[in-house]
């Protein structure tokens, strides 16, 4: 372990933006996205959760594939520099490794390197992570229901945790231990500080609440798949996809080409299971025309179907959701119901 001291870590940013573009939490009103600096001015270390998660730094909510004219194809230029994001939360990493199973490694296709998302690939795997503790975690996280932790470092390159002074850094992967062998502002950790570490994950422990048992939730909702529970749990819903579009693990989109006359563009851009329009097919059948089955899409695919293909569930307990939601629908409210479903006959 190493570590900076505050007053130096505008040099660090400094010399990371040499070798990196970099994304962090920046504020801009109100709400708190993750942005491509300009300086470590810009830097909001102080919140949590962003409204927006991270997902769209690599699957962002509109991207151009590809322009044409009559003289041929081409894809837009990228960022010439490999991305270092710093100040990710354990909810929002480990919630890469998600999404990097189904557009970077393509788990579920027979011929694996054919449907690998050249897009997605060409930001992820090439990138650094910054891990930055949670000393205080929010009321709405739940990221220990998905063994998460504000201190755990799955899915980083780099795991940072902020004292009162400093900020103390640990390679995780093989990328993170070369950048710190090469990182030339830094000095080592002290047995004191260490423990300091350990107060500090204990306290912000304390500040989650009771973890829930979830390992039946896979079995429970393919039980309970038909049972009129949906319909209590939907009613709620207004459907305005509002909690799909801050969450860090949904991943659905839609193509769309937009030309004129010899030009134009093909976008891909986020879309939402939420939407009544999302499965409406050309004939005009639609095989979720009911909020309860969009609703229930919805639950099941990030605690059944995603299982089933990849043996996780599609949500890191961030709380996002639990936040957005304009009619207070609350997941975690929505877990319990299901496991409690018919318990007592
Ligand atoms: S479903 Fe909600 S709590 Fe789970 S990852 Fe998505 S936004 Fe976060
Ligand atoms: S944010 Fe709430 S109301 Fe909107 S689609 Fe999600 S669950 Fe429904």
């Amino acid at each position: 372990m190493i570590k900076i001291k505050k007053s130096e870590f505008n040099k660090f940013i400094e010399n990371l933006q040499k070798n990196y573009s970099v994304f962090a939490p920046v504020t801009d009103g109100k709400a708190t996205a993750f942005k491509k600096i300009k300086s470590s001015d810009d830097i909001n270390n102080k919140v949590l959760n962003t409204k927006r998660s991270p997902k769209e730094i690599f699957f962002p909510q509109s991207e151009v594939l590809f322009q044409y004219t009559e003289k041929g194809m081409e894809v837009p230029k990228r960022e010439e520099k490999p991305f270092a994001i710093w100040g990710m939360r354990n909810c929002d990493t480990k919630s890469l490794l998600l999404l990097d199973k189904v557009f970077g490694e393509a788990h579920q296709m027979p011929k694996k390197d054919m449907y690998k998302d050249p897009y997605w690939k060409e930001k992820y795997d090439n990138c650094l992570v910054f891990n930055l503790a949670c000393n205080e975690p929010l009321s709405t996280c739940f990221c220990n229901w998905f063994d998460g932790g504000p201190f755990d470092k799955t899915g980083s390159d780099i795991f940072v945790v902020e004292t009162d002074d400093s900020f103390i850094f640990e390679a995780v992967s093989d990328k993170g231990k070369k950048f710190l062998t090469d990182c030339k502002t830094t000095e080592n950790e002290s047995d004191k500080e260490i423990k300091k570490i350990e107060k500090l994950k204990e306290t912000a422990e304390s500040f989650l609440a009771e973890k829930e048992d979830i390992s039946s939730l896979f079995s429970k909702t393919k039980e309970i798949w038909d049972e009129p529970i949906w319909d209590e749990i939907a009613a709620k819903c207004v459907n305005c996809g509002a909690c799909t579009f801050v969450c860090p693990t949904c991943h659905c989109f839609d193509v769309s080409d937009e030309g004129k006359g010899n030009k134009g563009k093909r976008i891909r851009l986020w879309d939402s299971c939420m939407f009544a329009i999302f499965t409406k097919e050309a004939s005009g059948h639609n095989p979720r025309s009911q909020s309860t089955q969009r609703v229930r899409q919805r639950v099941m695919h990030k605690y059944n179907y995603f299982m089933d293909n990849y043996d996780e569930h599609l949500c890191t307990g961030c709380g996002r959701c639990v936040v957005v939601c304009p009619t207070n629908l609350d997941i975690r409210e929505v877990i319990k119901k299901i496991l409690n479903y018919k318990n007592e006959e």
